[in-house]
């Protein structure tokens, strides 16, 4: 399992940091954003180190499926039918842990495009 001793969501990911945790497989970890934007706002993270979406969708495909299956499973466990999904990439984009994480944004009206 890659790890990396400073990053906040690896501490969540190994239980040293405690998070809500909503849901769990294998390989992926769901927990609630501590300042959410939206009624539902939960955060999916792989249990593997990865800095951004696109390093693990090199590295690892299958954990990217599974993580977007997980957040699926988050909004479908929610009640919610729609629901945005987002990869902030690069710290330009509003990036600020460098480990991947999804959030899965719903349960009200969202706007286009975002700010
Ligand atoms: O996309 P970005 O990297 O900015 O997202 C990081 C998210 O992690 C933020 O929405 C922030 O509220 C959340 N966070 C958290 N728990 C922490 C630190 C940050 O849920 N301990």
């Amino acid at each position: 399992m890659t790890r990396d001793a400073d990053c906040l969501f690896c501490k969540i990911a190994g239980g040293d940091i405690p998070a809500d945790v909503v849901h769990e497989t294998e390989r992926t970890l769901a927990f609630r954003d501590i300042a959410p934007q939206a009624p539902t706002h939960v955060l999916v993270v792989p249990r593997e180190h990865h800095p951004n979406v696109a390093s693990l969708a090199a590295a690892a495909p299958d954990t990217l499926a599974e993580l977007v299956r997980t957040a699926a499973d988050v909004a479908a466990g929610a009640g919610i039918e729609a629901y945005r999904l987002v990869f902030n990439t690069g710290e330009q984009a509003g990036q600020s842990v460098f480990h991947v994480h999804a959030h899965v944004l719903g349960g009200r009206t969202m706007t286009w495009p975002p700010g």
